[in-house]
């Protein structure tokens, strides 16, 4: 047992060096970029849950809110333990596995509205609990292989990102989806610099960047499309 753990110590302290150490206003700029959304994120929640007009919009808004707040704030919090904990290395593993596991919920709780809210065939309607499967299957990936195969990683999340977007492209009502893609569209270029640490400076700040503007479109686009416009029944009785 002793073993094995030692040997689990040893994985986490070679697969920490293998990281790109940012430098000091790097590790700033990757702890401010998506501190300062925490907050913002916890008004949008309690926006759309105002916006609720029945129990099932409710728990929409929260289970998305929820997404939101827990990607920024764990994120937050890793980033600055690797800022200034870094010489406790088994902790700032820890809350980097935290930091990935984040993201697959992350991804599961921004389709949740459209998934939850619009009208689906009863094929397409497996696709609310199959989201949260998905993500169940990459927290148990990071738990098990945590930055051993970057690339099959980030197949994970590109395969996570789009195959729900197969049964919310193929809704009748088409309302949003342009906001959908274009948020998509945002977080691809952001891989770019995901995958750019140590090649180009504030790589990882402008990753959040990237996130931070892409969440806001997705926001937007389910303020807009799924809890502002009136159902259609009350367009057809006024
Ligand atoms: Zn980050």
């Amino acid at each position: 047992m002793r073993r094995l753990l030692c040997f689990r110590f040893m994985n986490t302290r070679a697969a920490v060096n293998r990281r790109y150490q940012p430098t000091c206003y790097e590790h700033a700029a990757n702890c401010y970029t998506h501190a300062l959304l925490i907050v913002p994120a916890f008004v949008g929640m309690a926006l759309l849950h105002r916006l609720s007009d029945d129990r099932w919009e409710r728990i929409t808004a929260w289970v998305y809110g929820m997404g939101l707040i827990a990607l920024f704030l764990v994120s937050t919090v890793f980033h600055i333990i690797s800022w200034k904990k870094s010489h406790m290395r088994t902790m700032e593993h820890c809350f980097h596995m935290c930091d990935r596991v984040a993201i697959y919920f992350f991804i599961a709780a921004s389709y949740t509205p459209w998934l939850n809210l619009r009208e689906l065939g009863p094929l397409a309607a497996h696709m609310r609990w199959f989201v949260w499967l998905m993500a169940a299957a990459g927290t148990i990936y990071v738990f098990n292989y945590h930055e051993k195969y970057k690339l099959v990683e980030l197949a994970f999340y590109l395969t996570m990102g789009f195959f729900p977007a197969l049964v919310v492209t193929s809704m009748s009502n088409t309302d949003g989806l342009y906001e959908l893609a274009f948020g998509g569209l945002v977080y691809c270029l952001g891989v770019v610099f995901f995958k750019s640490d140590g090649v180009i400076p504030f790589a990882h700040a402008i990753w959040h960047v990237f996130v931070a503007l892409a969440a806001a479109i997705h926001y937007y686009a389910i303020w807009k499309y799924l809890y502002r416009s009136p159902p259609l029944e009350d367009i057809r009785d006024a």
